[in-house]
């Protein structure tokens, strides 16, 4: 048994914050409350005021999945270590349904992958195909504990769009059994129009990409969606929203869940007129400073649900200059700054920290079904934490990153990383140096 005891915090919560000691007992916490005598063997971490926030959930990673030309860049091994650093104590990633496989065999195939994971790890299950023996698995698939599936309303060159009836089935099966689907929302005949008159001609640089998927598109698919969740009674949670029109459209359907990322938050269209343009190739793409201001307000007002990193990272070889846009691989890192970014923004802008702890923790958790065990810092839950010091927050960072990358599309921002991060009760990261920690373990819903 150990014992360990986080003494004068100010912790941080979804809805209050209060200094307090935390007594932690292998991977859970025991007590917390003002004032707690220290057991027999047990190690005293003396937080001294600084602050205390639960372990982060990103509900939205991609480690190492496969594109036309290889694979993201980092995988569960190389990847997680680095969510760490950053106060991501879970990641939820996805499977990748290979032709042939069934939904389960897919789940399999990544959840052995996940394995080298040392964040805990949960797998939503992606469904790329529509044949009636892959809707036959969902029912199972939902009762032991693997509830979120995902789907795309656009990729169709890429086999992986569904058309709007078939998510509608898809949607229907999951809601009769309370299950939750997630959406890729950019319909696929905004963005096929869109780029025509880009096709063939000398129109490739990184700013077309941005174009060629204009905000119309998110527009119509959401309002398709929210549509379906109506009818089909089934919560359908819009991974990435990133326009000003998606957003006002989401809130009209009490059934839709909205996600957003830092780079939709933090970056802009901008980005792809710098020299280094095309490493910001990202889809959804990068939007206005106006919708991201937008989204800035949907946080506040609870229009929008979580946010998450969409971690799909590419070195600079894997994205050389001058490569037209259409054969950029699209996606960005940012699974290890998605919380110390977020945290300083949050601390410039004057907001309120409870409402980071409920985007980056208690909501995920909620929506995920992993509420009762994640998400909060309370007695008998998982002990996933972080101390943060506000003084250390920094603009100057970037050579500290732990990732395996050699990009990052933060230069410059300001940032408070962690420099203890406790998961499941051990101490994964100790004065910003990492341990050697065990692996994560693999989430179900509800159990
Ligand atoms: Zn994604």
């Amino acid at each position: 048994m150990s014992n360990l005891l986080i003494t004068n915090g100010l912790v941080i919560g979804a809805r209050g914050q209060e200094i307090q000691d935390i007594l932690i007992r292998d991977e859970l916490i025991v007590t917390i409350s003002p004032q707690i005598n220290p057991p027999e063997n047990c190690r005293i971490i003396d937080a001294n005021a600084k602050w205390i926030f639960p372990g982060v959930i990103d509900p939205h990673t991609h480690m190492g999945i496969p594109i036309k030309s290889g694979y993201s860049a980092d995988t569960f091994a190389s990847g997680s270590p680095s969510a760490l650093h950053g106060g991501v104590t879970t990641i939820l990633d996805f499977s990748v349904l290979e032709s042939g496989q069934t939904l389960r065999e897919s789940l399999n195939t990544r959840i052995k992958l996940a394995g080298e994971s040392l964040c805990d790890v949960g797998i939503h299950v992606n469904i790329t195909r529509f044949e009636p023996e892959i809707l036959a698995e969902i029912p199972d698939l939902i009762r032991s504990g693997y509830n979120s599936f995902k789907v795309f309303t656009t990729y169709a060159e890429a086999d992986m769009m569904l058309t709007y009836d078939q998510i509608e089935a898809v949607a229907t099966i999951i809601g009769q059994h309370n299950g939750i689907l997630m959406v890729h929302s950019e319909d696929n005949d905004v963005i096929r129009r869109a780029s025509e008159s880009f096709a063939g001609g000398t129109q490739t640089h990184p700013r077309y990409h941005g174009l060629s998927r204009p905000a119309e598109a998110e527009l119509v698919a959401i309002n398709r969606l929210g549509e379906i969740s109506s009818r089909t009674n089934c919560t359908i949670y819009i991974v990435h929203l990133n326009t000003a029109a998606g957003l006002a459209k989401a809130t009209e359907y009490p059934l839709l869940k909205v996600e957003t990322c830092p780079h939709y938050l933090l970056l802009s269209e901008k980005m792809y007129e710098r020299p280094d343009g095309q490493m910001f190739v990202s889809s959804p793409p990068l939007r206005s400073i106006a919708d991201s201001e937008a989204l800035w307000l949907g946080l506040q007002n609870g229009q929008i649900h979580t946010i998450g990193s969409d971690h799909c990272p590419f070195c600079l070889g894997d994205k050389p200059a001058g490569t037209p846009y259409q054969d950029i691989p699209n996606g960005m890192g940012g699974v290890e700054t998605l919380f110390p970014t977020l945290l300083a923004q949050f601390m410039e802008r004057h907001l309120n920290l409870e409402l980071l702890v409920r985007l980056t923790s208690s909501n995920p958790a909620a929506i995920f079904g992993l509420d009762h065990f994640k998400g909060s810092l309370k007695a008998g839950f998982h002990a996933d934490l972080m101390i943060v010091d506000p003084w250390s927050i920094s603009t100057n960072w970037e050579s500290t990153l732990h990732t395996s990358l050699d990009w990052n599309a933060y230069t410059n921002f300001s940032a408070v990383f962690p420099e203890t991060v406790i998961r499941r009760g051990e101490v994964v990261i100790d004065k910003a140096i990492m341990n050697s920690p065990s692996k994560g373990l693999l989430l179900k819903a509800g159990s």
